[in-house]
């Protein structure tokens, strides 16, 4: 079969074939998967770039990819949960599920977890061992396309339902896939006004056609200000989906006193803030977001999306042939797109 795989440690990726895994693979609680169609995310092209990240972290020759949609053709002894022919997305974060935290309901932050496509052979791939416990069973009326790309729509459910939103005013900073994904989301939870803020010109035209209320570009414009001259009292929450630390500090500035704040975005290092000027003393309420809460995010994902109140038109831009995936890294690469799906089929 066909696999995109970190062959050796470097930079690049390649596609090669190699041996198609059967039901002899399976442990007893595995699945094997067809894989039908894959999405790039930015954690592969990480991986792609070989960053400091990657080094520290991936072990070659690993297939990558982690994002699916697929279809079980076998399962292992132990397995109750799927049969063949079920249609499955899948859950990133292998839990462990004996952990402290797995116990009490809170796998998304298990102490032993392992990533799929990164610890573990992920599914850039024609078919993909992958363990029971992360499979989701997706509603048959949500398009594969959609449906390969629920994990990161999850982080986007994850972050903006920290918090109550209905009428509330809200500022997303940086409108990468999930950032656009957000804004969908924060609007069906009902706030009132969504500002985006976004540096790239594509991504701003692709906010406005998400839903966005204003898009601010701060490389042009002082967000603070814009913010303050849109809404006196500046926004109630704000979701950090850029990354970027000047986005982060600004995006502070722009919250109201007692606001609350959903950080998904990785700065990848430290960050010099005033924490007490910005967060403490204005009574800021600040939640970290990792991973989606299993499965709680994916029951929600499912039903915005096999209700059609969420529409990834606008999100997912790009469709191509698993053999084209190179086109699809370099539109990553040069963030010339949106979501970037993989047709195997
Ligand atoms: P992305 O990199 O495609 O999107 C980030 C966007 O922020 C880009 O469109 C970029 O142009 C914009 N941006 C950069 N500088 C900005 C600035 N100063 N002001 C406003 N916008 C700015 O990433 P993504 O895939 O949409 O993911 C969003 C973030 O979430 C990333 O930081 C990613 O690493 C992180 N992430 C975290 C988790 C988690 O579990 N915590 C999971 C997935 C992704
Ligand atoms: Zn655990």
């Amino acid at each position: 079969m066909r696999a995109i795989m970190k062959k050796v440690a470097g930079p690049g990726l390649v596609m090669e074939q190699v041996k198609r895994p059967t039901q002899e693979d399976l442990g007893p609680r595995d699945v094997l998967v067809k894989v039908r169609r894959a999405s790039i995310c930015g954690t592969d092209v990480h991986i792609y770039k070989w960053d400091e990240w990657s080094q520290s972290r991936i072990i070659p020759p690993l297939i990558t990819g982690h994002e699916m949609a697929g279809e079980v053709v076998a399962v292992g002894s132990a397995v109750t949960q799927v049969k063949v022919g079920d249609l499955v997305a899948a859950e990133t974060h292998i839990p462990c599920e004996h952990c402290y935290q797995c116990k009490t309901g809170r796998m998304h932050v298990c102490k032993n977890l392992k990533i799929l496509g990164v610890d573990t052979n992920g599914i850039f791939a024609e078919y993909a061992i992958i363990p029971e416990t992360v499979l989701w069973r997706f509603s048959p009326e949500i398009p594969l396309d959609y449906a390969s790309v629920m994990e990161p729509f999850g982080n986007a459910i994850h972050t903006a339902s920290v918090t109550n939103l209905l009428g509330k005013t809200v500022l997303i900073t940086g409108a990468g896939p999930i950032g656009l994904m957000a804004i969908q989301v924060a609007k069906v939870a009902g706030a009132s006004t969504v500002i985006v803020s976004e540096v790239d010109p594509l991504r701003i035209e692709m906010a406005q056609e998400n839903g966005a209320d204003v898009v601010i570009n701060p490389a042009e414009k002082d967000l603070v200000k814009e913010v303050y001259k849109l809404l006196g009292d500046g926004v109630d929450v704000l979701l950090e989906m850029s990354g970027n630390r000047k986005a982060f500090e600004d995006g502070l500035k722009c919250v109201t006193m007692g606001g609350e704040v959903s950080v998904l975005g990785i700065f990848g290092g430290k960050i010099d803030i005033n924490f007490d000027a910005l967060i403490t003393m204005r009574g800021l309420t600040v939640y970290g977001i990792t991973g989606r809460r299993m499965f709680e995010t994916w029951r929600i994902a499912d039903e915005l999306l096999r209700t059609k109140k969420v529409d990834l038109s606008k999100v997912v831009t790009h469709v191509l042939p698993f053999n084209e995936w190179e086109k699809g890294f370099e539109l990553m690469l040069n963030k010339q797109c949106g979501k970037v799906v993989l047709n195997l089929d």
